[in-house]
C-alpha cells in the first residue's frame, strides 16, 4: 500500500486542534491539552514539520526533550531530521550514573537528570517541549545540557503562555525561544 504525504496545516489550523480544559489540574488553570493535536494525523505531522524546519534553521546537531510530553515532539523532530535525541528524564529513571538539576515548582521542587554521555562534545543542542509556562523546566534542562558540555542557545515549543514570562527567563539565560502558537492568560 502506498502512503501519501499528509497535508501541511498552517499554524492557525494547528492552534484550533489544541483542546482547552478549564480548571485542570486545579481551579483557575486553563489546561492546554495537546492530546487532540497529536490525535490528528495531519495535526501531528504538521507540528513536527514546523518544529523540524525551525530546529534545522537553528543549526541543530541534536534535539533534547523533557519527559514526558517533550519526548513526543522532540523525538519525532529528531527522527525527521536524522539527528540524535537526548532524553531529559525525571529522577531515578536512567540505569547509569547521571547528572541532575533541581528546580523550583509553584509548590516544592522537582529534578531533571541526563546521562552525561548522551551529549557529544560541544554539539549544538536544540530543546523541544510541548509548552513553556514559567520557563522553570526548560531553564533546568538548559543548565543540565550545558553541564554535559552541550552548546545550548535555542528552545522550541509548540505552545507559549507569554503572560507567565518563560521566554524572558530563558532570554536571561542566553536562550532564544520560538513557539508555534501562543495563548493569553495562564
Ligand atoms: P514551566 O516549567 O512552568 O514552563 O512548565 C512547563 C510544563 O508544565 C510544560 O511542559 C507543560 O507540560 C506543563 N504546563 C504548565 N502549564 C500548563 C498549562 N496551562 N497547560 C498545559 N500544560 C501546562
Amino acid at each position: 500500500m502506498t502512503q501519501t504525504m499528509p497535508t501541511l496545516l498552517d499554524l492557525a489550523e494547528l492552534k484550533q486542534l489544541v483542546r482547552t480544559v478549564p480548571d485542570f489540574p486545579k481551579d483557575g488553570i486553563q489546561f492546554r491539552d495537546i492530546t487532540t493535536l497529536i490525535g490528528s494525523g495531519p495535526g501531528f505531522s504538521s507540528t513536527i514539520g514546523h518544529l523540524a524546519q525551525q530546529a534545522s534553521e537553528r543549526g541543530a546537531q541534536a534535539i533534547a526533550g523533557m519527559e514526558a510530553r517533550g519526548f513526543i515532539f522532540g523525538a519525532a523532530v529528531a527522527a525527521r531530521l536524522g539527528l540524535p535525541f537526548i532524553s531529559v528524564r525525571k529522577p531515578g529513571k536512567l540505569p547509569v550514573p547521571t547528572i541532575g538539576v533541581d528546580y523550583a515548582l509553584e509548590y516544592g521542587t522537582d529534578r531533571l537528570e541526563i546521562d552525561p554521555d548522551s551529549v557529544h562534545g560541544d554539539q549544538r543542542v536544540v530543546i523541544v517541549d510541548d509548552l513553556i509556562a514559567t520557563g522553570g523546566t526548560a531553564e533546568a534542562a538548559v543548565k543540565l545540557l550545558r553541564m554535559a558540555g552541550g552548546t545550548v542557545e535555542h528552545a522550541l515549543f509548540v505552545i507559549d503562555l507569554p503572560d507567565l514570562g518563560g521566554s524572558q527567563l530563558l532570554d536571561h539565560a542566553g536562550i532564544s525561544v520560538a513557539s508555534l502558537m501562543q495563548f493569553e492568560g495562564d
